[in-house]
């Protein structure tokens, strides 16, 4: 009796803050590949002020860095989201020490939740590929194709097409396996996604390209769509709920560039896919959103173009940069992702949040001092 009323007690003086975060029953992870705060404001200028990012309630700021360089490149970068750990730069789902780390898409498919993968990339490239792939070197595409036959993924849009159809390393046919799989597999050749109608009794995959799709400003259009669908998919294929990380891979592609233009089309093309989700999320309501980059690229500055309100978009580089990037967060869980926070914590988060074991890959020093 003593006992219960002591825990009474200590309930009642913990107020609010010792109750647990709620649990989200879905998370959806938007990572807007090369997206600092200067290509979120380019973005928001060039579209009447407004961004549907504005929509999140609760902002934060994240460290960048890699294991082996201040500056991370995409793998690393995505790796830290996948896995929790801060590993070398070009590593896909792979620690500092090169061991595989199970991943947060990983471990969610485990305990029965629906999972997809969405880019405007193609699906082996670094940030899709360290949710799902475990190999020493990003550029091992083929390698990394493989690994989509030895999961039960459910939901696949991007490009990438050849690295499943013309492997030069086995002369294997991985699309055709897939559809064997129990897959409903269809591409840019013989469907537009527009007219593909993903049935949540199978997994479902759509190549968007061969190589690396077409940029935003060149007509590529799948994003907003993609995010449509895969939200309404993924809530019906399972009851648990399902984890969905889906990029805007190219804001990256025209920073490197130094295209100005073309970065903000990418950038609102990502807003429009943010727009979808909030939209279901709203709805929904036991779903966290989560939206944030891997790294800012090419030094974006914003000058004074010729005439009033107008913005002339300089670069400072072609390569990423190390300033800390945003982080934006809405629904159950979301208050988690406010402050300032090392990319490794979106993992920990989200693996807090479901409950999931702590990876104990994350154990540098060197990192835990900073
Ligand atoms: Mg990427
Ligand atoms: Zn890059």
């Amino acid at each position: 009796m003593i006992k219960y009323l002591l825990a009474l007690c200590a309930i009642l003086m913990g107020g609010a803050s010792a109750m647990p975060a709620p649990k989200p029953k879905n998370i959806i992870l938007l990572i807007g590949d090369g997206m600092g705060l200067t290509q979120v404001t380019a973005g928001l200028y060039a579209n009447n002020k407004k961004l549907n990012l504005e929509r999140f309630p609760v902002t934060g700021l994240m460290k960048t860095q890699s294991a082996s360089h201040l500056i991370t490149d995409s793998a690393a970068g995505a790796t830290a989201f996948s896995c929790g750990c801060k590993t070398y730069n070009g590593a896909i789902g792979m620690t500092r020490d090169r061991k595989p780390c199970p991943t947060i898409l990983e471990q969610a498919e485990k305990s029965g939740l629906a999972t997809g993968l969405v880019a405007t990339s193609s699906v082996t490239h670094a940030t899709p590929a360290s949710f799902i792939a475990h190999v020493g070197n990003r550029g091992e595409m083929e390698d990394i194709a493989l690994f989509f036959m030895d999961t039960e993924l459910d939901f696949l849009v991007g490009g990438g097409l050849r690295y499943f159809t013309q492997r030069k390393k086995d002369q294997r046919n991985l699309y055709e396996e897939l559809r064997r799989k129990g897959y409903d597999v269809s591409d840019f050749q013989s469907m537009p996604l527009t007219r593909t109608q993903p049935d949540p009794a199978k997994p479902f995959a759509w190549f968007s390209a061969m190589g690396e799709p077409d940029s935003a400003k060149a007509g590529r259009d799948y994003l907003p769509l993609a995010a449509n669908m895969a939200t309404n998919y993924l809530s019906k294929r399972s009851d648990k709920g399902f984890f969905l990380m889906l990029e805007g891979s190219q804001i990256d592609w025209a920073c490197h560039a130094n295209d100005g233009p073309r970065a903000v089309a990418e950038m609102l093309d990502f807003d429009r896919a943010i727009g979808e989700i909030l939209r279901f999320a709203e709805a929904d309501g036991q779903t966290l959103v989560i939206v944030t980059a891997d790294h800012e690229t090419g030094g974006m500055v914003l000058e004074q173009g010729e005439g009033f309100e107008v913005l002339d978009l300089e670069f400072n580089s072609g390569q990423h940069t190390a300033s800390m990037v945003p982080v934006f967060a809405y629904g159950p869980g979301a208050e988690r992702f406010g402050g300032v926070m090392d990319n490794t914590d979106i993992y920990k988060n989200i693996a807090r949040l479901w409950g999931f074991e702590p990876e104990p890959t994350d154990a540098d020093p060197k990192t835990k001092k900073q």
